[in-house]
């Protein structure tokens, strides 16, 4: 009996075990078989949190990639502009004519009235012996080709009247101004070359002026002109016809006396002893090699017979 009841015991003990280990090895088998998913849903969620944080990088590096490229090429245009800005305040800058041929007799051969029959064999002349003069001009149909040969060969094309009739020009600042646009704009149409230089018919000393002669330096300057009178006269201008040796003289006479010389000549149909005149002048002047002849240019110290001013000089 007592047998029988230890065995009983024991079978219950045993069965005890084996449900015990049974357990066990299912909650072991249970846990081997859903910690690795845990691990691996762990991970994966890890893994796609680090990859959001990558593509948020990389989209930062990005646009600052893209910023850093604009920044490059804003400095790069920058860069650029200063060469530019140099180049341009290199062609503001005006050397004047006194510094770049320091110690030379500087002549300005300028011929007014023009164009005329004679102009072409002026320029011929001038392209002879490689010399460059300024031409103040009327303006006159029929001499498209002399004005445009005027500037492509160098010369300095300059206004002097659209009418060059004096008691009109003269009459108003209004007036004044008119005759000068209009010129401008005649030549502009012609050339595409706006002038830059003025001369007053008669010079600005002239007493044919109605009115308050700074009116007209205002005009001029709202005008953007610089206005030259002479120093050296040809005196081609007298109601008699000079020789060419005449005028000769006066020019080569007149430029051993003043330093810088501007020459006042004509380019018009009654004045061909000054043509004949020219070539003399001009190897006369060359044959010194102190001397430069030169086109009026911004470079130019501008020779005045009256500035602005109360008083008026007469030359
Ligand atoms: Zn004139």
């Amino acid at each position: 009996m007592e047998q029988q009841s230890v065995d009983k015991d024991y079978l219950e003990y045993r069965k005890k075990r084996v449900k015990r280990i049974k357990r066990f090895l299912l909650i072991s088998l249970t846990v081997l078989l859903i910690l690795p998913n845990v691990l691996c849903i762990y991970l994966l969620i890890q893994v796609n949190h680090t990859n959001r944080i990558l593509e948020e990088t990389q989209e930062n590096l990005w646009e600052l990639s893209v910023q850093l490229e604009d920044a490059n090429a804003a400095a790069a245009v920058e860069m650029a502009m200063i060469p530019m800005q140099v180049e341009d305040e290199m062609l503001q800058e005006v050397i004047p004519d006194s510094l770049l041929y320091e110690g030379k007799e500087r002549v300005y051969l300028t011929f007014d009235d023009g164009p005329s029959e004679y102009t072409d064999e002026i320029l011929d002349i001038l392209d002879e012996y490689e010399v460059k003069a300024t031409f103040f001009v009327l303006a006159k149909d029929g001499y498209e080709e002399q004005y445009q040969r005027i500037v492509d060969e160098g010369h300095t094309l300059a206004l002097h009247s659209y009418t060059h009739q004096y008691g009109q020009i003269y009459e108003s600042p209004e007036a004044f101004r008119q005759d000068i646009t209009m010129l401008s704009d005649y030549l502009f149409d012609i050339t595409g070359y706006r002038c830059e230089f003025y001369r007053f018919p008669g010079g600005s000393s002239n007493t044919i002026i109605q009115f308050d002669k700074n009116e007209c330096f205002d005009v001029l300057e709202e005008e953007n002109l610089v206005y030259f009178d002479w120093n050296v006269t040809s005196k081609d201008a007298s109601t008699y016809r000079l020789s060419a040796q005449s005028i000769t003289d006066n020019v080569l006479n007149g430029t051993q006396q003043t330093n810088p010389s501007v020459v006042l000549m004509h380019d018009a149909s009654d004045k061909y002893t000054t043509v004949q005149a020219l070539p003399q002048i001009i190897e006369t002047l060359l044959a010194d090699e102190n001397t430069v002849l030169l086109p009026i240019t911004n470079g130019t110290a501008p020779v005045c017979h009256v500035v602005r001013s109360e008083e008026e000089t007469e030359q």
